[in-house]
């Protein structure tokens, strides 16, 4: 808890550090009252820090320092300085080795950071700075260490003792007790240290490299979820293959393990050779998960393994640098995704989700460019921006470079930098070394914050037979950056003849057309291209693919926009358009007008579409989510959003009602005839099934209704059976609604993960009642304060996707969030600042919303002691 005032780090007061440490020797005696940490570290003084011995300040928080020795000479009291946050002594050498012990409580660390327990297990979660809650030390990334770690416990309670690297010795303790030895020979920084203990089990396979060296795969688990690793185990091994085909990289140590854990304050984390995983993001069965989890854990399980070469070989310097190794990954495990998937569906999904969500922070009181230039609290750097727009800024260098030119980058950065701590500029200057290319205007990408605007206008010469496009760029203000420089902005684009086929595209000064897909680089703050040759007035198709996180706006007629649905050769803009027409037919009737029944029409004729992807159809008929129509408004009305949204999708489902019953039962017909696959296409004909049955139900008739009870009944995977709970509990059958949620729980209620999901279907039901029913939700034995998952699923799922129930006007949603954020900053301040997240946006909403979020905020930050992580978000959305 924060005692004193916040201090904020500026990346401009970066300093190397003063000492190294070269070795680093562990050794952990695990108790159930408490655990006892030996380490003996092997420090030299910084060559490149100059003459002198300057004091060695060590980080170190909550810990209890038993006793420290420098060079085997025993330290009296007045050697060194304890402070809250630090350690500090004085060497007499450049080289010596410091020892200390100190007493930690795993037992009660509820914020789940340093070493913690977990159900029966002893984990740990260092980063960014959790290994300071572990032992005394440089807990900073530029200062990587070999370690060596020991593990003594219990040998009934904790037959399993693990950590990073290879086992290189075992054996037994007095007392019942057991230890073993983990060496690992890759210098690392601590965030990347790792260790656990429990009584679990495994399934093990292996992995041969394209070198042939054999390598050892092992999962871990509790005994309950033995039988839910396939699909992270192929996952596991497909990762390890795309890496060494798409990237060159291979692994590098004997073994390769990962281990599920329940309570996790994150997706999953990428330490040395043990990856410890949120369970959700690792247990996958088609009984008790969707295709969507499933996708989720493969895309997953390669991040976590990717880091391997981006983030563990090559780690930050800092962690202003966080992009670099985030940005970075997420771009890869895309790329890793969209071969193992459909590639259109998997863009529209990313895209969606910054669009709504990043888009968002980025216009709000917490936006901070991809490289943040200062902070409170670096974990409330965890963001959309960092990982989402990081890996939109590396997804637009390999757009400029092409993937050759790219991959020459990449291979030049893995080797120029392999065993370094680097920042984003290293990786840039590797990509510019390899192509001879600057990219010095594009690195603002990295220092600005902000959505860039893209506004677009056309002239058409008939008598020269040109075309002329003019992109206008602006970027508004965001906190701390009242003015933006240009961004260089690669514009993918078409352009559509009458019949919608693409024309050749020539620029003025080339001797001839150069294909009919290309990317433009917008440079400038107005800039024009005249292409020549054109024989008619062309219908462009911009930001084709979204080759750039900005907001393009051109023109486009609804009678346009219904032609590039039907036309565009890039899957990505047909979709773009269909959601372009749809958010305007919505705003329209947000502002009063009558449904326009184009868009009806448009997507009838994508309903009927059969040689369209499954899956494309069911994106297409998505409408935008209410989330989306929130960040794309000027001020929101919750109310008028919804409604808006549910009258058209009422309409479209009885006007397109034959059409979808008729898709609806000829995927269901399928599904029944063969059991249950994980693969794209059948993952492409659920997603239309269950879109269908959502639109259907709206219809409240006995006919849907059977449907939906047949397909909950019968269905053999969670897949179909959720989507049928989903469309019941949103539906007026109130009896039928009553006994499908009773029914599931009973079949599901010791399963956490499953009940995860039957608490957010009923936390994001935006039927009236919704915070009666989440808090009554409460107080069910399955829902956890402690667990994150938990809060997530509930509480994050009422405040974030529960639109008319959180902004009810009597402000109750409000009250309650910031109640549940009190309490949780004592617990888990990490959790406690994210579910800040709705209430920062209060700028969103009318006068009424605005004052009564503003008060819940005040109310939060005169709460108490906070959080440095509460503190920051909550003083930054009031400023
Ligand atoms: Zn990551």
């Amino acid at each position: 808890m924060r005692t004193d005032q916040p201090q904020t780090i500026y990346l401009k007061d970066y300093q190397a550090p003063e000492y190294l440490i070269e070795e680093t020797r562990l050794r952990f005696e695990l108790h159930d009252d408490q655990t006892l940490v030996h380490a003996e570290l092997r420090l030299q003084r910084n060559p490149t820090r100059g003459a002198g011995l300057p004091p060695l300040v060590l980080h170190g928080e909550e810990l209890e320092l038993l006793a420290v020795a420098l060079d085997d000479q025993t330290l009296a009291a007045g050697d060194y300085q304890v402070e809250a946050g630090s350690l500090t002594l004085q060497p007499q050498g450049e080289a010596f080795v410091l020892k200390t012990s100190v007493r930690i409580h795993p037992e009660s660390n509820t914020a789940l950071e340093g070493l913690y327990v977990s159900g029966t297990m002893f984990c740990t979660q260092c980063e960014a700075e959790g290994f300071r809650k572990i032992t005394y030390y440089l807990d900073r990334p530029d200062v990587m260490s070999v370690f060596t770690t020991t593990v003594e416990a219990d040998r009934g309670k904790y037959p399993i003792l693990l950590s990073n690297g290879n086992p290189v010795a075992s054996g037994d303790a007095e007392g019942g007790r057991h230890w073993a030895t983990w060496e690992d020979p890759f210098p690392k920084p601590a965030y990347l240290f790792a260790l656990v203990a429990g009584d679990l089990r495994s399934v093990e396979d292996s992995y041969r490299t394209g070198s042939g060296r054999d390598v050892t795969l092992r999962i871990y688990v509790e005994p309950e979820n033995i039988g839910k690793l396939q699909h992270a185990m192929d996952s596991l091994k497909k990762s390890m293959r795309w890496d060494e085909e798409v990237y060159g990289r291979e692994y590098d140590l004997d073994i390769f393990m990962i281990v599920a854990v329940n309570d996790f304050n994150m997706g999953a984390m990428e330490n040395k050779g043990l990856n410890i995983f949120n369970s959700s993001a690792v247990l996958a069965s088609p009984r008790t998960a969707t295709d969507a989890a499933h996708q989720r854990v493969e895309a997953i399980v390669a991040h976590e393994y990717f880091h391997n070469w981006s983030g563990n070989r090559v780690t930050c310097r800092d962690w202003f640098q966080l992009s670099l190794k985030e940005g970075f990954t997420v771009f890869r495990d895309a790329g890793f995704s969209s071969d193992m998937n459909s590639p259109t569906v998997k863009r529209i999904e990313d895209v969606a989700f910054l669009r709504t969500n990043q888009f968002a922070e980025d216009a709000g009181p917490m936006a901070h460019p991809v490289r943040p230039d200062h902070f409170i609290e670096i974990s409330n750097f965890y963001t959309l921006t960092v990982y989402e727009k990081g890996a939109e800024v590396v997804r637009m260098l390999h757009t400029l470079l092409g993937p050759e030119g790219f991959r020459k980058g990449t291979d030049l950065y893995f080797e120029r930098h392999d065993g370094q701590a680097v920042t984003c500029d290293d990786f840039i200057r590797a990509l510019e070394d390899a192509n001879g290319a600057d990219f010095s205007q594009f690195k603002r990408w990295y220092s600005q914050s902000g959505t860039p605007r893209l506004a677009v206008s056309e002239q058409y010469d008939a008598a020269a037979r040109t075309y002329r496009l003019t992109f206008r760029q602006s970027c508004p203000p965001t906190p701390g950056q009242p003015t933006k420089e240009p961004f260089v902005i690669p514009v993918q684009l078409g352009l559509l003849d009458g019949q919608g086929r693409d024309l050749p595209l020539r620029l003025e000064g080339e001797s001839a057309a150069q294909g009919s897909d290309r990317v433009l680089s917008v440079t400038q703050a107005e800039q024009t291209f005249t292409f020549v040759d054109v024989p008619e007035q062309p219908l462009p198709s911009l930001l084709r693919g979204f080759s750039a996180p900005v907001k393009l706006s051109f023109p486009y007629s609804r009678e346009q926009l219904t032609f590039l649905m039907q036309h565009d050769s890039d899957g990505f803009n047909r979709w773009d358009a269909g959601q372009q027409l749809a958010v305007q037919v919505l705003q329209g009737m947000i502002a009063g007008e009558p449904l326009d029944t184009r868009l009806v029409e448009a997507l009838r004729s994508v309903a009927a579409d059969d040689s369209l992807d499954p899956a494309m159809v069911a994106e297409m008929l998505s409408l935008p989510s209410e989330a989306y129509l929130v960040e794309l408004a000027e001020q929101a009305d919750p109310g008028a959003i919804h409604g808006a949204r549910r009258q058209a999708r009422r309409a479209i489902a009885e006007s397109l009602r034959d059409v979808l019953w008729q898709r609806y039962r000829s995927a269901r017909e399928a599904s029944r005839a063969t059991p249950y696959q994980a693969s794209a296409d059948h993952i492409a004909r659920r997603s239309l099934q269950n879109a269908a049955l959502g639109y259907l139900m709206l219809l409240e008739e006995p006919e849907a209704r059977d449907a939906a009870l047949e397909q909950f009944e019968d269905a053999d995977n969670m897949t179909e059976r959720l989507a049928a709970l989903s469309a019941l509990v949103n539906s007026g059958f109130e009896q039928e609604k009553a006994e499908v949620l009773a029914r599931f729980f009973e079949e599901f209620k010791a399963d956490p993960l499953v009940m995860d999901t039957w608490l957010s279907v009923q936390a994001s039901s935006p039927l009236p009642g919704g915070l009666a029913r989440v808090q009554a939700l409460m107080q069910n034995p399955v829902f956890i304060l402690k667990n994150p998952n938990k809060v997530r699923a509930l509480i994050g799922a009422f405040a974030n996707a529960n639109l008319v129930n959180f902004h009810a006007e009597d402000g109750s949603g409000y009250r309650f969030l910031a109640d549940q954020i009190i309490t949780l900053n004592r617990l888990n301040p990490q959790i406690a600042s994210r579910l800040l997240t709705p209430l920062t946006r209060w700028k969103k909403y009318g006068p009424a919303r605005q004052a009564l979020m503003r008060a819940e905020l005040e109310r939060i930050l005169a709460s108490g002691e906070l959080s440095s992580d509460v503190y920051e978000v909550v003083s930054k959305s009031l400023a």
